[in-house]
């Protein structure tokens, strides 16, 4: 079988969610687990966290009825809320949480006959105006589902645009308009994702929503101590399929794009665009082999990648590559040192890798 599998770490995945937990203490920490939680697979996700978790949020009714078909019995929030009234009835039906953030969303559910109460998340466009209600609506909204008898409001959330910032006034200007809202409704407010929770303590609230920090990504432009004792949950590990020797000049792969200027020895290893390894990866971007840092050079094709593997000991074929993750004698390479050098995000990165890798837990 091709050597390339997603080795996912459930101990790890409990160990950053501890972490989390024990730095905003007073608050509900959800694990966010859309997109198949960041491509970690949500059901196991799910089913590992819930002894610990007070609810799960993902993006939509169909993210959540797979896991409430897999067993999940936790809260489940959508965080886009629903996208048409057909879908209130499973709402009702499976006790989902639903964020609201449009008017017509609020007639739908005000004029909805449940069979149990439903509960619901306020969203607040506090500034990132993408959904959400401007504040003086919110309150409105807010007062309208005081007066109903079968709606249940859990909190107001809104949604920081640049909480991974070092120093953002733009992050005080959000955070200013939320306190006000809150004081002024009495209400409780979810307001932190993973960056706000590790950069900002004055935005724990009741509830915190948190996303890339589970699965072992440090979300902040400057390193900090929490984040370094996060563990990486997915390694992403292949194998070297083959060695070469280059002379001087010869060059590597499509576009020619990377030239020997010496004797070297390169590996081919088995992972590339097609699993979701960035074809961005530029020349000199890390990847372990025996656990040893070497660079990919060369262009990423679909199903290889190419490393100069001149100064790494005992380079056999079938020795391990470890692309992002642990390697077997415990270094580890960062899913964020990969992003970096692919000017992109983890987020990316966790949620590219494509259904031809088997996952392994
Ligand atoms: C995805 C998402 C989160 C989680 O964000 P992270 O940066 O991964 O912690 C939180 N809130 C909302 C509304 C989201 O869509």
């Amino acid at each position: 079988m091709r050597p390339l599998v997603a080795e996912i770490n459930l101990d790890a995945l409990l160990h950053n969610y501890q972490l989390a937990c024990n730095f905003a203490p007073n608050s509900q920490n959800v694990p966010v687990i859309k997109a198949d939680a960041y491509g970690h697979g949500a059901v196991k996700c799910a089913k590992a966290l819930e002894h610990m978790a007070p609810a799960f949020a993902v993006s939509c009714i169909d993210e959540a009825l797979n896991l409430r078909h897999s067993g999940i019995r936790a809260p489940i929030l959508l965080l886009e809320g629903f996208y048409e009234v057909s879908e209130l009835p499973l709402i009702d039906e499976h006790q989902f949480w639903t964020t609201v953030h449009s008017e017509w969303q609020v007639s739908a559910l005000l004029s909805f006959a449940p069979k149990r109460t439903i509960k619901v998340w306020v969203k607040v466009d506090s500034g990132m105006h993408r959904l959400g209600f401007s504040p003086n609506l919110a309150e409105k909204v807010w007062s309208a589902f005081c007066n109903s008898s079968h709606i249940e409001q859990v909190c107001l959330m809104s949604h920081f645009a640049t909480a991974d910032a070092v120093c953002s006034s733009y992050f005080s200007y959000q955070m200013e308009i939320m306190k006000q809202l809150k004081k002024r409704l009495g209400a409780p407010v979810s307001l932190a994702n993973s960056a706000a929770i590790l950069n900002h303590r004055v935005s724990h609230g009741e509830w915190n929503r948190l996303g890339v920090m589970l699965y072992g990504s440090d979300p902040l432009e400057s390193p900090n101590e929490l984040a370094n004792n996060l563990k990486p949950v997915m390694t992403l590990r292949s194998k070297v399929i083959a060695i070469r020797e280059l002379k001087p000049g010869e060059s590597i792969g499509y576009g020619v794009r990377w030239k020997a200027k010496k004797c070297v020895l390169i590996a081919v290893v088995a992972a590339g665009y097609g699993d979701g390894y960035d074809r961005h990866a530029k020349d000199g971007t890390p990847i372990l082999i025996n656990g040893q840092r070497a660079e990919v050079v060369g262009r990423v094709s679909m199903d290889m990648i190419t490393v100069d593997v001149t100064n790494v000991h005992g380079v056999r074929i079938g020795s391990e590559a470890i692309l992002w993750g642990r390697a077997n004698n415990g270094v580890t390479l960062s899913i964020d040192e990969i992003a970096r050098h692919c000017d992109t995000i983890s987020y990316t990165l966790m949620t590219g890798v494509t259904e031809r890798v088997p996952k392994l837990y």
